[in-house]
């Protein structure tokens, strides 16, 4: 890609980079020192400028705050193992961010907004990336409504931000879930498969809940039976049983996880019988109280690839064996880390330079 597109880039003058603590990263805590800025209005994108992170100024009455429409997405930089940063499937991310804006009314943003704001940001904060084993620099483009009027139809204008942040490990400890067969976090038909913001406030109050009980996350089920597994938190969920990897078909109801298709291509890379299909939650109780389920395990780019030790379901919860080494869950796991920071082959060519 030839670099013709203009980016104002204004350094900050005072790097907060001496307060990181390389050892003690929480996520989502941390912001790198800038972000990249682009408005639309008047019917086109306006010229990308990056800033120092900060507070910016918005309307009250602008449509994301009162009606929702912000979408967002997630995303990995990783330190290389010659020392470079790569980022890991960017272009699947514009493309699921555009698959959400065409659902939330929301105008598209060009390929070379995307691919050059955030090589530029990158490139700026990349004594952000951190390397340690398992952390990464978390990256968070998002896009709102930003007019000045209260009245219910899509926005003329909007804001596009990309902001980074050092993470470290999300899950520190094997999950505890469970079945959620009341609440519901999409429907068909619904956002589910947007990652438009609405989707998470309305899930935050049955997820409390859970927490309470002492479960980490809940496993969505279908809106109308209640029955059919959907996903978990913000990660897609896969199970082992019978040596086969079984994950719940795609839908407009659930989200489309770039770290599913990803464990789902090295599953069939390592030759693993896969299985894309509807999974009832009676299917995995009943493998539970048989002992014939070999693993559960969520998938997404925060928590990467998250064992469940626990399931819940109608007040009684069943355990999974901790995975052995050679564990499917293990393995993929090390695959994916291993493409991710350079130390093994980008076979499916996964990684983009910045
Ligand atoms: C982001 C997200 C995922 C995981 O998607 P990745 O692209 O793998 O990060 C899964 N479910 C929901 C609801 C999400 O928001």
């Amino acid at each position: 890609m030839i670099d013709t597109l203009p980016i104002r880039i204004q350094a900050t003058a005072a790097s907060r980079l001496t307060e990181l603590d390389p050892a003690h990263i929480e996520f989502g805590k941390m912001f790198s020192d800038h972000m990249l800025v682009v408005d639309y209005h008047d019917g086109a994108w306006q010229e990308p400028h990056i800033l120092p992170y900060g507070d910016m100024a918005v309307s009250p009455a602008n449509s994301a705050l009162h009606y929702g429409q912000a979408i967002f997405e997630g995303l990995k930089a990783y330190h290389q193992a010659d020392g470079s940063v790569a980022i890991f499937r960017p272009l699947d991310n514009l493309h699921r961010l555009n698959a959400s804006a065409a659902r939330m009314c929301m105008p598209a943003l060009p390929e070379e907004i995307f691919m050059q704001g955030l090589r530029e940001l990158i490139k700026l904060d990349a004594a952000w990336v951190p390397d340690a084993a398992g952390a990464a620099l978390y990256i968070r483009p998002f896009m709102f409504a930003t007019d000045g009027f209260i009245g219910v139809r899509p926005s003329d204008s909007y804001r596009f931000i990309i902001f980074t942040c050092p993470v470290g490990v999300y899950y520190t400890k094997p999950l505890r879930v469970r079945f959620e067969q009341h609440f519901v976090r999409s429907a068909e038909g619904g956002t589910g498969y947007a990652k438009a913001a609405g989707n998470y406030g309305g899930a935050m109050y049955p997820s409390k809940l859970a927490q309470e009980e002492g479960y980490h996350q809940l496993l969505w089920t279908d809106a109308s039976a209640h029955e059919y597994i959907e996903e978990s938190g913000t990660m897609n969920v896969m199970f082992v049983l019978d040596g086969c990897l079984i994950t719940p078909a795609l839908s407009s109801s659930i989200l489309d996880g770039i770290t599913r298709r990803s464990v789902l291509q090295l599953a069939h890379d390592m030759g693993m019988p896969v299985e894309e299909r509807r999974v009832s939650s009676h299917e995995i109780v009943a493998a539970l109280q048989a002992g014939t389920l070999e693993e559960a395990f969520g998938v997404g780019t925060a928590a990467t690839i998250a064992t469940i030790a626990t399931v819940g379901h109608d007040g009684r919860d069943y355990d999974l064996p901790t995975p052995a080494a050679d564990a499917f869950s293990r393995r993929v796991s090390q695959a994916l880390e291993a493409i991710r920071t350079g130390s093994s082959p980008d076979a499916h060519g996964w990684m983009v330079a910045v």
